[in-house]
C-alpha cells in the first residue's frame, strides 16, 4: 500500500512518500541519517506532521519519521529525543513533580518539532525552559550540542531551523522547577478561568486542565472524529509590523521585540471570513475551523492544492481590506501560494 503525507500529517493531505524510514531510538536516527547522506538521498524528516502541508506530488526522496522516545529525568533536567510526542512529556513531567511545561499542554507533535517554530501558547513559549539541544549536521556529519543561544529564537514563531534543513535535532534539555505550582500565568483568559491574577501563579495540574479545555473549545486538541482538527493549528503567523497601516489600527496590538504584533485571527475575521467560512467557497473541501478563524481545515476531501488555493484567498482577503500580508507558520513542502 502506498504511504501517502495525508496518512503522515494532521491536516491530511499530500502525495506520495517515496521511502518511509523511522528512526525508533537517536541512535537509529543518527544511523540512518549518515546512511541517507552518505546516498546522497534527498532527505525530509519529520515528527507528528502537525506543522506541515506536503504538495500532492508529494516527494520522492527518503522520509525519516522521528519516533525515538528515550527520556532522562536528572533533578530538574529532563531530556527527551526527538521522537518523543509532546504532550506526552508534558504529562510525564507533571506527574514526576516538575512544573514548567503545563501551559503547553496539548499541542500536537514532537518533541523535535517544538523548537522549530519555539513552539508557544498561552503566553509561553518552549524556549523559556529549553537550555540545550543535540543536533545532527547533516553538511558535515558531526553531531553536535548547542545551547539555546544558536536555536535563532529572536522573533515570534522562528528559529535557524526554520531556514535550513541543515540541522536534526536529535535530542532537546529542558530545565524545569520542581514544583506543584505552575510558572506565572501570562495569559489573562486562563488566568481568570484560575481566578488567579496575570503573573500570579497556580496548581500545575490544574493549569494544565485548563488549557486543555480551552484548546478544546478551540478545536486546537487533535481529534481524528473532529474535522476542526483537521489542520496545522494556526495556518498564519500573527504579523508582526515595524508600522501598522491606518486600516488596521483598530486591531488587537501587542508590543514586540521586532514592531507590533497583531492578531491573524482578528484580521481574517475582518476582512469578512467568519469561524466555518468556505463551505460555499470552491469546493467546500476546506473551511475555516468553526472555532477559530486562524486555523484552515481539511473537511474530509480535500487536496494540497485545495489547502493552497483557500490560503492564498484568505490572505488576499487580509491584503485588501488591512494592507497586512499574512504569510504562513507551518511549513509547506512542495507547494506553495
Ligand atoms: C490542532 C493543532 C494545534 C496546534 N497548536 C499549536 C500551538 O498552540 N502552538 C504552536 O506553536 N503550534 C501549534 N501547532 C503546530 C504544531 O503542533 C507544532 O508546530 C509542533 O511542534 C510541530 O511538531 P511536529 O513534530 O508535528 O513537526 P512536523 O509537522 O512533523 O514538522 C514541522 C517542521 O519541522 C521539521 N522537523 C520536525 N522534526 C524535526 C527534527 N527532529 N529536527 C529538525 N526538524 C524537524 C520538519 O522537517 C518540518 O519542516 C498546532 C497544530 C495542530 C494540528
Amino acid at each position: 500500500m502506498t504511504i501517502t503525507f495525508a496518512d503522515l500529517t494532521t491536516i491530511r493531505v499530500g502525495g506520495p512518500v517515496g521511502r518511509l524510514l523511522a528512526a525508533e531510538t537517536t541512535p537509529h536516527a543518527i544511523e540512518l541519517l549518515r546512511e541517507t547522506r552518505s546516498a546522497g538521498d534527498p532527505l525530509l524528516v519529520i515528527g507528528g506532521g502537525s506543522n506541515l502541508v506536503v504538495g500532492d506530488v508529494g516527494w520522492a526522496g527518503s522520509v525519516l519519521r522521528m519516533t525515538s522516545a528515550e527520556l532522562d529525568i536528572d533533578g530538574e533536567r529532563v531530556t527527551a529525543a526527538a521522537g518523543m510526542d509532546w504532550d506526552r512529556l508534558v504529562t510525564t513531567t507533571l506527574g514526576e513533580g516538575l512544573a514548567g511545561l503545563e501551559a503547553l499542554s496539548g499541542i500536537p507533535g514532537s518533541v523535535g518539532g517544538t523548537p522549530v517554530q519555539n513552539v508557544g501558547a498561552y503566553g509561553t513559549v518552549t524556549s523559556d525552559v529549553l537550555e540545550s539541544l543535540v543536533v545532527f549536521d547533516r553538511e558535515t556529519g558531526e553531531i553536535e550540542t548547542w545551547p539555546i543561544e544558536r536555536c535563532g529564537f529572536g522573533k515570534h514563531r522562528d528559529s535557524v531551523f526554520k531556514h535550513s534543513d541543515r540541522w536534526v535535532v536529535l535530542q532537546v534539555t529542558y530545565r524545569l522547577r520542581r514544583s506543584t505550582r505552575s510558572s506565572p500565568v501570562k495569559y489573562a483568559e486562563l488566568a481568570n478561568r484560575l481566578g488567579v491574577e496575570v503573573g500570579g501563579t497556580a496548581d500545575a495540574a490544574e493549569v494544565r486542565d485548563n488549557v486543555l479545555q480551552l484548546r478544546r473549545s478551540k478545536g486546537m486538541v487533535l481529534d481524528p472524529a473532529d474535522h476542526d482538527t483537521w489542520s496545522v493549528g494556526s495556518f498564519f503567523v500573527n504579523p508582526v509590523l515595524a508600522e501598522v497601516p491606518a486600516q488596521a489600527a483598530e486591531s488587537p496590538q501587542y508590543p514586540d521585540v521586532n514592531g507590533t504584533k497583531l492578531s491573524a485571527a482578528w484580521l481574517i475575521h475582518r476582512a469578512g471570513f467568519a469561524p466555518g467560512y468556505g463551505a460555499e467557497w470552491g469546493n467546500g473541501a476546506v473551511t475555516l475551523s468553526s472555532r477559530h478563524t486562524l486555523a484552515i481545515t481539511n473537511r474530509g476531501g480535500a487536496t494540497a492544492a485545495d489547502i493552497m488555493a483557500f490560503a492564498a484567498h484568505i490572505r488576499e482577503g487580509v491584503q485588501d481590506r488591512f494592507g497586512v500580508t499574512l504569510t504562513p507558520e507551518c511549513d509547506l513542502v512542495n507547494c506553495s501560494f
